[in-house]
Parts: C-alpha cells; sequence; structure tokens
C-alpha cells in the first residue's frame, strides 16, 4: 500500500488533500505538491482518522498542545477536560504525554476523544518501565521499537523520535560547557543509554527499521531535538546544531522512502537568535516543516512562560516556523491544570496568529474587529474575538445597558465622539468585507447585558 507521500508523488490528489486544501484557501495541487516534496506533511493514521489537517510551508500557522498524565497526578477525567478546553480554543493538535497511571489505557481514551490530529513520544512509556525495572539504561532495542510500534498500533499521528542523539552528538555535549546540559525527556534517556552503553543510538542505527514501521502504519516522523538548549546561554551551540544537521540527513532518507516528517527545535533561545534559527532548520532540513517548542526567549519567567513562550513562537513563526508548541504558566513548575492550559492555548494562538499575520494569512479577521470597534458594535466584537469569555467579562465591568462604550473613558469615549462630530455613525449600512458574512445580529451600539457573566 502506498504512503501519503507517495500518492502525493504520484500525482494523486486524496480526499484528504482536497479537504486540506479547502481548508486552507489553497489550490489542491498546491497541497498534492508540498506534501510530494516533504516541505508540507499531513499527518494521518487511519486508525486514528483525524480531522484532515497539514503544517509547512505557505499554511496557517497550527499549535500544539501537550496533555498527559504524571507520577504524581494521575486524573483522567482531568486530561479529558483539558482535552475539550484545547479544543475550545483551537488547539490543531494534541500530543499524550502521559506517564502515570495506565498509560495505554489514557492513550486509547484520549486518542478515542480527540478529532484533531495526535501525538505522542513512545520512548517516555519504554524509558519508564525500564527504570521501574531497574534503571532507564536498560532498555533494549525491542523495548525502544516495540513501544514505537505499539503507538501507531493505536493510531498516533505523528510520533516524536530522537533520532539525531548519536554517538557524535554526546561528544559534543559533554564538550559544550552547557549550562543546562539536557532538558528534553526522551533526549536524557538516550544520551544515558548511549553513555552507558556504549552504543549507537538504536533509533539512529535501525532508521531504516523506523522507516518501514512509518510506511507500514502511516504516522509522520517528528524529528526529536533532544539537545534543545534549556536555557538561551546554551543557545545555538556545536551539540545543538550537530544534532540539527543529522536530521537533516534523515529528513531525506524519510523522503526517499515515502515518510512524512517534521523536525523539532529549539527550546530557550534568545529573542535576537530565533530569526537565524529558524532559517538554519529550513536550510539544513531542506525546508521541512519546523515544529518548536515556544521558543522560550528568557529563562526568569516561571508562572508566565505562555507568555515568553508566544512572544518567541510569533517571531519564530514570522521566520519560518509551522508549527507552535504551546506552554502553560506551569511551565517549568508543575503538570498543568484546565485553567493553564487554557491560558496556554490562547497565548499560543495568539503568537500563531500574528505569526500567520506576517505571511499574508487571516487579516480579514482584524480588519473585521476595527470595524466592530469603530462602530463599538460589541457583539460583533466578541464574536471575532480569541477568548469571547473572557473579552464579556472585562466589558461587564463598570457598563451599563446604556453605556455605548466602555468603563475605560465613559462618556468621553473618543470613538463616540468623532463618529457623532464626523457623523460616520453607520449603524444599519454594514458593508461586508470579502468572505467575512455581516453577523446576524446587525450592528449594535449598545452594550449586550442580555447574559452578562460577572465573574
Ligand atoms: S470608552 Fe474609550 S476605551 Fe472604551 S471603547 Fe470608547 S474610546 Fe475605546
Amino acid at each position: 500500500m502506498s504512503t501519503i507521500m507517495e500518492q502525493a508523488r504520484r500525482g494523486e490528489v486524496s480526499p484528504l488533500m482536497k479537504e486540506i486544501a479547502r481548508k486552507e484557501g489553497v489550490s489542491e495541487e498546491f497541497i498534492r505538491n508540498g506534501i510530494a516534496s516533504g516541505r508540507i506533511c499531513a499527518p494521518h493514521n487511519p486508525v486514528h482518522d483525524a480531522e484532515p489537517a497539514a503544517i509547512g510551508e505557505g499554511l496557517s500557522i497550527k499549535i500544539n498542545v501537550n496533555l498527559g498524565t504524571s507520577r504524581d497526578m494521575v486524573d483522567l477525567d482531568s486530561e479529558l477536560q483539558k482535552l475539550q478546553v484545547a479544543l475550545k480554543y483551537g488547539a490543531d493538535a494534541v500530543m499524550d504525554l502521559s506517564t502515570g497511571g495506565d498509560i495505554d489505557a489514557i492513550r486509547a481514551r484520549l486518542l478515542k476523544e480527540c478529532p484533531v490530529m495526535m501525538g505522542s513520544v513512545p520512548i517516555y512509556q519504554t524509558g519508564l518501565t525500564a527504570a521501574r525495572r531497574n534503571a532507564v539504561v536498560e532498555m533494549t532495542e525491542d523495548d525502544i521499537f516495540n513501544g514505537i510500534e505499539r503507538h501507531a498500533k493505536d493510531g498516533m499521528d505523528f510520533m516524536t523520535v530522537h533520532c539525531g542523539i548519536t554517538k557524535e552528538s554526546v561528544g559534543w555535549l559533554k564538550r559544550a560547557g552547557r549550562t543546562t546540559d539536557v532538558v528534553s525527556r526522551g533526549g536524557s534517556f538516550l544520551t544515558a543509554w548511549i553513555l552507558h552503553n556504549e552504543e549507537e543510538n538504536p533509533l539512529y542505527k535501525n532508521f531504516d527499521y523506523l522507516l518501514e514501521m512509518a510506511r507500514k502504519y502511516e504516522f509522520t516522523l517528528s524529528l526529536g531535538d533532544g539537545f534543545r538548549p534549556g536555557c538561551i546561554d546554551d543557545a545555538s551551540d556545536q551539540a545543538q546544531l550537530t544534532e540539527l544537521m543529522t536530521l537533516g540527513h534523515l529528513v531525506l532518507r524519510a523522503r526517499e522512502a515515502g515518510v512524512q516528517s517534521m523536525v523539532e527545535g529549539p527550546g530557550h533561545v534568545p529573542l535576537d537568535q530565533v530569526p537565524m534559527n529558524m532559517r538554519l532548520e529550513k536550510r539544513l532540513c531542506h525546508d521541512a516543516p519546523f515544529y518548536v517548542l515556544g521558543p522560550l526567549v528568557t529563562d526568569i519567567a516561571p508562572g508566565y512562560d505562555h507568555i515568553v513562550g508566544a512572544i518567541g513562537g510569533a517571531v519564530a513563526a514570522q521566520n519560518g516556523a509551522d508549527f507552535l508548541c504551546y506552554l502553560t504558566p506551569a511551565e517549568h513548575l508543575s503538570l498543568p491544570d484546565v485553567d493553564d492550559v487554557r491560558e496556554g492555548v490562547i497565548a499560543s494562538k495568539i503568537a500563531a496568529h500574528v505569526g500567520d499575520l506576517s505571511r499574508g494569512i487571516g487579516r480579514e479577521r482584524d480588519s473585521r474587529m476595527a470595524r466592530a470597534r469603530k462602530a463599538l458594535d460589541w457583539e460583533t466584537m466578541f464574536d471575532t474575538c480569541i477568548d469571547e469569555d473572557k473579552a464579556r467579562r472585562y466589558r461587564c465591568r463598570g457598563c451599563t445597558e446604556e453605556s455605548e462604550g466602555c468603563s475605560m473613558c465613559g462618556d468621553v469615549c473618543a470613538i463616540k465622539i468623532v463618529n457623532t462630530y464626523m457623523k460616520k455613525d453607520r449603524e444599519g449600512e454594514w458593508e461586508p468585507l470579502e468572505g467575512i458574512e455581516p453577523p446576524a445580529h446587525g450592528l449594535r451600539n449598545r452594550c449586550s447585558t442580555a447574559e452578562p457573566q460577572w465573574h
């Protein structure tokens, strides 16, 4: 059976590609060609059969939300609530990173409830099983590949595989003089394994076997960045870049085998180095879709790392990143709760939208908001904003039925004054922008207190 990439190379436009083209507002040929070349990937394991979606060049920026239990916090209901919140606010992908409780059962349930593409990091489960038996470094090659196959059979659309950690890059890591060495969990498992066993990384050594498996089950390789910098002082060093160059070679081997791949990226990077890191990935990894964590552009804001990540994410997206992994306020501190997930998703959606704007995508929504603001049309503003619930709560502070403006300026609302004297009150004169329907309720200037949410 041929893979999605092989179909595209044969010139076939599958229903999956057609639906992606429709959602992205691009031609079917653009999607087919992008998948054929490897500049776009469409993770889609037929067992899961997620909503069609794609990541890469010329497409809207996607965001991923990490969910999953930990050893200390095992609550499937809470993870399911987080999943619903993530979907409500527009997560394009979800990763199950569970490390506590019945990991197989949790993964199966999340997959069942998740309509968007889903990924995992199988080596977490493999390493934990070995650690509980005795030690992480006692994982066998069979353990590692059996774990990947189990996740593939369950339906994972993409999987993080840390194939770029090699004896050579571990050598550079030892000489790098890093402050935080390795902060990737999967990266730490494999680094310890290589050092202890004095053998090559099984995922690198047996990459052809991994490709066979990816072909058989149709999952996308997310080539992990095990040596991503864990603090801005460690950014862009030899260990990081040696791994990135290795991943570039593996991207080509995956393409030769007809397997879709994307590349994961840094980590903690100061803002001035973000554009360079994005361009280097595109150059060294042959324009493969780039999936970045954050990046985090400062180390000193625990509790606010969703903001730190959104700043880095927006600049990364402007400079070539295609897929943003969200961060929550709990990053570096604890497993996130439902509210943390909400905050994190919204921050990441803002970064993705800002990135889209820099690529000429999604501008109509901002134009719609601007026109609604000028018309003091609160309902359209609420319809248009990323977090309607929060906007409604804030609007209700100090507003009355008669309030046209808001409680910021009260009766000296600048917009109201200028509208009045320039006679530009356009109530009832909505002129829709191309592709944007007028709101069903028409333009309304009054504060909508029909269903106030006083929190
Ligand atoms: S009252 Fe001030 S802040 Fe509020 S809508 Fe009018 S101009 Fe804007």
